[in-house]
């Protein structure tokens, strides 16, 4: 039995729950007990919030967690982080009244900045030798200029928007962050196990999420011209139509791409093209 650490509420819970269960790790919600089994896979889930996820990971009350790189870096807990998961993406960022002239950090010396991330902040700020006092709170940080209560302000950004409307300028980028699956450093050969499982299967979703799978019907002697612009995952499949003198070729590829070469694959003959998701690739 491996044990999950996911937050119990806020900006990462449903992400994390999607996860799981397109990874088909079926854990039910509506009791928001704070350990729940799954009922297919040998998981339990601990609900808790994200500021304890490190150190339980760390001390080995869960064997692994998902939780964002900042909350992680913060509190410094002694955990592998074994994926980045792309999702709640953000970055930490000093800020100040926009009027505010900015050069450099030198700005900083002898100020109050208010921040709910003192460690990563009071790092920085020995890194660029500078004097600072930190103001410790943890929420609506944001406020904290407009009330008189700091001369600056690290916290999350990810649009800027919050920014904007509290009449602030973000000036530095500290770092950028993301959600990771993070372990117990000592996990037995039975978890580690369970653990494979679960990337095997996380992997397999993130493979899928940026490919299309397409198919289009190409005359047969376009073929080829057709084939070499699709980068396929091995090759394309090319398969006859009832109608003589015309194929379906199939392929996998970067949705990206695919808005690159849609053009030329028309010029080429390519018709009725099916752009289809995907939801698991295993390489
Ligand atoms: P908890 O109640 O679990 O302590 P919280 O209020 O501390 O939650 P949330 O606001 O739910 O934290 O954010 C959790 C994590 O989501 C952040 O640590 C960060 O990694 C990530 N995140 C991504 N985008 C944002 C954003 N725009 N604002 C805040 N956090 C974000
Ligand atoms: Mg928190």
């Amino acid at each position: 039995m491996l044990r999950i650490a996911v937050q119990s509420k806020g900006r990462l819970h449903d992400d994390t729950m999607s996860l799981l269960r397109e990874s088909d790790i079926k854990v039910s919600e509506s009791k928001r007990t704070l350990l729940v089994r799954a009922r297919n896979f040998p998981i339990e889930t601990l609900f808790l919030r994200d500021d304890d996820i490190p150190a339980t990971v760390a001390d080995g009350v869960a064997d692994v967690g998902i939780v964002g790189l900042n909350e992680l870096e913060e509190k410094g807990a002694n955990a592998e982080i074994i994926r980045h998961l792309g999702f709640g993406a953000c970055r930490l960022s000093l800020a100040l009244p926009k009027d505010e002239t900015y050069n450099d950090p030198t700005w900083f010396e002898g100020k109050t900045i208010a921040t709910s991330y003192p460690a990563i902040l009071r790092r920085w700020l020995k890194s660029q030798g500078i004097n600072a006092t930190i103001h410790v709170i943890s929420g609506s940080v944001e406020i904290s200029t407009g009330v008189g209560l700091a001369d600056a302000i690290f916290d999350i950004v990810s649009s800027g928007s919050t920014l904007v409307t509290n009449n602030l300028r973000e000036v530095e980028t500290i770092m950028h962050s993301d959600a990771v699956l993070i372990a117990n450093k000592q996990l037995d050969a039975e978890k580690r196990a369970v653990l494979e499982e679960m990337l095997f299967r996380f992997d397999a979703i993130k493979n899928a999420e940026t490919k299309k799978y397409v198919l289009l019907n190409a005359p047969q002697n376009k073929v080829e011209a057709i084939t070499a612009l699709l980068p396929g995952v091995k090759s394309p499949t090319v398969m006859p139509l009832a109608e003589s003198g015309w194929c379906s070729i199939h392929t996998v590829i970067d949705e990206e791409r695919f808005w690159e070469i849609i053009g030329k694959l028309k010029a080429e003959g390519a018709q009725g093209i099916l752009v289809m998701d995907i939801e698991k690739i295993i390489v």
